[in-house]
């Protein structure tokens, strides 16, 4: 088969790579209906975080059971399923908690950008469809819930979203998009979102923002505060991951309210003394999708929320170095790659 290596900084290649096969009992091997770029896939991209030598790309994945190992019984060859970007056993005391995405025997995805994936621990890291294969239009939005979509649940429900409360998301990625969506699923009254890309201020308003705030950093900060009383919001979910976007959302929080961060920080350092006097709850990482997965997965089926929406460039596999050279110069939000089985 052929997928996608990452060789360098905007080096990213489509070439042959070993077809995945059962190795662990405890193993699937999905055909995958769809796959996809991820904002963290830039930071590596872009030469902003190191790679060891050649590397396959790609952790958000959904698509049908291809064959499985002796071990799995829940999970059977045809079924549809959609997996989280970290495998987990669903078992242990950390899953039991609901943080799957730090089981005892997390290992996180990779390889994905590809037509064939293998997955560990298949029991406790996929989830069937309930009726079979879904209809093709309703794929995207089922491989948005791989990731993006689990994400930006996490992060509406780390920064403790509740029904009337008000609701600040820093960051118009698919994550922040979707963050804005589960903000509203969980019953906020007020989402401002703060972004100052037009295509993607009419998505946030679009799945359910009631306020746009251009500015940044400490204009922004004043906005938001104009905004709610001059106090801050209850819950300000973090969906970049630098230290900009992380003061941002910290004094955009009021007293006693909650920040979520959801964005692989990178060179983000907080200062204890500052920190005390803000009065905020922190409580991020990376995001335990496959606790969120069964809900998610029904709101889609039921079409109540469509979050495939982020994607708004489709392309063949092969055509990947695009997709990735679309997202890392913003013309795309993101990017679904189709696999053709070759
Ligand atoms: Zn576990």
């Amino acid at each position: 088969m052929r997928g996608a290596v990452l060789y360098g900084p905007r080096d990213i290649r489509f070439e042959d790579r070993e077809t995945p096969k059962i190795v662990d009992p405890g193993d699937a091997v999905l055909r995958l209906a769809a796959t996809c770029v991820c904002g963290s896939d830039l930071w590596p991209y872009r030469g902003l975080q190191q790679i060891d030598g050649p590397t396959p790309m790609g952790h958000e994945y959904c698509g049908f059971v291809e064959e499985v190992g002796s071990a799995v019984k829940s999970v059977k060859p045809g079924q549809f399923v959609v997996g989280s970007f970290a495998t987990s056993d669903n078992t242990c005391p950390n899953c039991q908690y609901g943080y799957q995405s730090s089981c005892i025997h997390r290992e996180f995805m990779l390889r994905a950008q590809a037509p064939f994936l293998r997955v560990p621990l298949a029991e406790g890291t996929l989830v069937p469809t309930p009726d079979g294969a879904p209809p093709d239009d309703i794929v995207p939005s089922l491989l948005a819930a791989s990731d993006v979509l689990g994400t930006g649940w996490f992060a509406a429900d780390a920064a403790n979203v509740k029904p009337g409360g008000t609701v600040v998301v820093v960051g118009d990625g698919a994550v922040g998009l979707l963050g804005v969506l589960s903000a509203r699923q969980m019953g906020a009254e007020r989402i401002i979102a703060m972004s100052r890309n037009e295509a993607r201020q009419r998505l946030a308003r679009e799945f359910g923002a009631t306020d746009i705030v251009a500015e940044r950093g400490e204009d922004g900060v004043s906005r938001i505060r104009d905004l709610t009383n001059g106090i801050g919001a209850d819950s300000v979910l973090e969906c970049v991951g630098t230290q900009e976007s992380m003061m941002q959302a910290i004094h955009a929080t009021r007293p006693g309210g909650f920040v979520s961060y959801v964005g692989v920080p990178h060179d983000v350092t907080l200062d204890g003394a500052k920190l005390f006097f803000t009065h905020v709850h922190l409580h991020g990482g990376p995001a335990p999708v496959r606790r969120y997965l069964p809900n998610l997965i029904e709101l889609i089926l039921n079409r109540n929320i469509d979050p495939g929406k982020v994607f708004d460039l489709v392309l063949p596999l092969e055509q990947v170095a695009e997709g990735y050279r679309a997202m890392d110069d913003r013309r795309a939000i993101k990017a679904l790659l189709l696999p053709q089985a070759a």
